[in-house]
């Protein structure tokens, strides 16, 4: 697999991106990972990067971006905070990604047995981690704590993050509206390592 360039980077669509995505983890649920050079890929990105994709993911050490979708380095802008939750910082860093770095797809990335989205959901509140589960309030349903009702919870907060980048964001509203970027929300599952496009 070879380290994109500028010129094969900027021949990517944003649909593009996100079929690269699907593909890449088709080939990590069905252990068909491309063998990377990365000390290659390393020497080869040390003059640039031109990743195609931008992802916000959970800290979660079971939901890395590069790993669950089959890339190398140089592919992705990995954000990664728990509850994969959106502050000025993670927009900031998504406006950056998509303006000055150039990818073509922001990827917001919930997961199955999110600790942040469990803890949102028993009211746990310690220090600064009551400033995430703050942002995942929103999306929390009434009800018994069930692994159903989490996964709801899970699903509701990835639409109201993509919401809230859309309405936050004029820059990446505008970008989406003139078609140079996609924005989607995607379910991981730990259990079965599948990545489910909403
Ligand atoms: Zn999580």
């Amino acid at each position: 697999m070879w380290t994109h360039t500028k010129e094969s980077r900027d021949r990517i669509t944003p649909h593009q991106a996100l079929t690269y995505l699907k593909e890449g983890n088709a080939r990590f649920v069905n252990n068909l990972r491309i063998s990377r050079d990365l000390l290659k890929q390393m020497n080869q990105t040390s003059t640039g990067q031109y990743p195609f994709a931008t992802v916000l993911s959970c800290m979660d050490s079971r939901t890395s971006a590069e790993l669950i979708f089959d890339q190398g380095l140089g592919d992705i802008l990995s954000i990664r905070i728990a509850g994969n939750v959106v502050n000025n910082d993670v927009l900031g860093c998504m406006e950056y990604a998509c303006d000055v770095v150039q990818t073509k797809i922001i990827v917001v990335l919930g997961h199955t047995q999110c600790g942040a989205i469990s803890s949102a959901c028993s009211d746990y509140k310690s220090g600064h981690f009551s400033s995430i589960t703050r942002k995942i309030k929103p999306s929390i349903e009434e009800g018994p704590i069930t692994p159903e009702l989490l996964d709801r919870v899970c699903i509701n907060h990835i639409h109201h993050s993509v919401r809230l980048i859309r309405s936050r964001s004029t820059l990446l509203r505008s970008l989406e509206k003139e078609g140079r970027i996609l924005l989607v929300g995607a379910l991981y599952s730990v259990e079965t390592g599948t990545v489910i496009f909403l």
